[in-house]
């Protein structure tokens, strides 16, 4: 009935001291620090003291080992196996750099998965554009191929999905459709991928980041890999593209053409990305093991779906996103959340519900817009507290703890 803990060995698991690990449900800290990195913030910091070598946030810098910051995009563009890395100071701001590469123009639509995090509608809203919300699979959370290619008009300019909570969207099925619907001036429709959740998984054999326009990563410290709390990246092939966004990011200064402002990440976050990148396919091994586990756990309780991960991907976990039954969907899903929280201390989050319903501005801006499908899953859905350094103690806790929680749901006695 309840995987592999039965009812004596779930009272002594949650007779344990509880761990600070598992209360957040989206950990602030998403990856974790050696002293690999500290050396490399300190060599930094000193490399940069002398006037005639260079200065922290710079492009320029006689380093002697080369800047950092291109040497950090050097390593995350061959990670990726792409031709071109550019790092920035944040995903949002990357969002906005993918959608000014557009040229949007008024009335030109962008499709977006409604369940989502805000920063990519908010960040085609910002120049400009049109949301265009689409349905997600119901096992994997990503958008729905068949789903976007009906939500496709003349005026669509772009497939805008987010690498929802670690896996990789459909690139191929969502390039394939892009091709057989081009824009009447633009040709096939541009694809560009939010990232910033799936740094480092793969898809078909290839990296997160490889397929696509433009890839957005980023490196904020909740994430999979951080660089000292800001920071992200945009890999893509084009070229034209690559110089497009250096002029964004650099007051235009590539071409001297063009507009552009002040994105660029620091030398020391670029040094330290160098070492998380480095480390990236340990913090996921982790993060996969903890799942893997849990999905043993966890089998075999009747009301819970677990995380489905597709045979052509290998999921980061970022997120163990799970789903309740239609029958729980709404109050019984929340006071699940609530109880894992206040009686056992495990944090669980609600991530995403469709953005339309989560962001207020949004949705206003897409008023009669409403998609049936992500409604009732952003009712059912919940992310289980995970991060890359929960023992499997931690994780027999946690699955304790949901295990419970769930038997007194089921029983009334919540
Ligand atoms: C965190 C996040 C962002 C924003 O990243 P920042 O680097 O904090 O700007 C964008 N999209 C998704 C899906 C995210 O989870």
């Amino acid at each position: 009935m309840s995987g592999m803990i039965d009812a004596k060995r779930r009272k002594q698991i949650l007779a344990r001291q509880r761990s600070t690990i598992y209360s957040q449900g989206e950990p602030y800290l998403g990856a974790y620090y050696t002293d690999e990195e500290i050396k490399a913030v300190v060599d930094t910091i000193r490399a940069s003291m002398d006037p005639s070598i260079g200065f922290i946030g710079s492009l320029r810098g006689k380093y002697v080992e080369g800047n950092p910051l291109e040497k950090f995009e050097r390593e995350f563009a061959d990670f990726c196996g792409t031709k071109h890395c550019i790092a920035i100071n944040g995903a949002g701001t990357g969002l906005d750099m993918a959608m000014m590469a557009l040229d949007l123009e008024p009335g030109d639509e962008v499709i977006v998965p409604a369940i989502n995090f805000r920063a990519a509608p908010l960040a085609v809203i910002g120049q400009g554009g049109k949301v265009v919300w689409c349905e997600v699979d119901e096992r994997t959370f990503q958008a729905d191929p068949a789903d976007v290619e009906r939500r496709i008009t003349p005026r669509t300019r772009a497939i805008f999905p987010v690498h929802m909570n670690g896996l990789s969207a459909p690139m191929d099925e969502l390039l394939d459709i892009a091709e057989r619907h081009p824009h009447p001036k633009h040709g096939p429709l541009k694809v560009i991928g939010d990232a910033a959740r799936a740094c480092g998984g793969k898809y078909r054999g290839t990296r997160i980041g490889k397929k696509g326009w433009m890839t957005v990563f980023s490196f904020h410290s909740m994430k999979n890999m951080t660089t000292l709390g800001e920071g992200g990246a945009i890999t893509t092939d084009d070229d034209e593209l690559a110089e497009r966004l250096k002029d964004i990011r650099q007051f235009g200064a590539t071409t001297g053409r063009r507009w552009g402002t002040n994105y660029k990440m620091t030398t020391v976050q670029a040094a330290v990305g160098s070492v998380q990148l480095r480390r990236l396919d340990e913090m996921i091994e982790r993060r996969r093991r903890i799942a893997h586990e849990r999905n043993k756990l966890l089998e075999g309780v009747p009301e819970l779906t677990l995380p489905y991960e597709p045979p052509d991907c290998w999921h980061t976990f970022y997120l163990y996103t799970c789903l309740v039954p239609e029958g729980w969907a709404g109050e019984k899903r929340d006071k699940l959340v609530k109880i894992m929280g206040e009686d056992y201390g495990v944090g669980c989050v609600v991530a995403n519900p469709p953005q339309y319903r989560e962001v207020p501005l949004l949705g206003q801006l897409t008023v009669g817009q409403d998609l049936p499908r992500s409604n009732k899953l952003g009712e059912r859905l919940f992310c289980l507290s995970i991060h890359p350094l929960m023992t499997t103690e931690d994780n027999e806790y946690v699955c304790a703890a949901l295990i419970e929680t769930v038997e007194r749901i089921r029983e009334g006695s919540a």
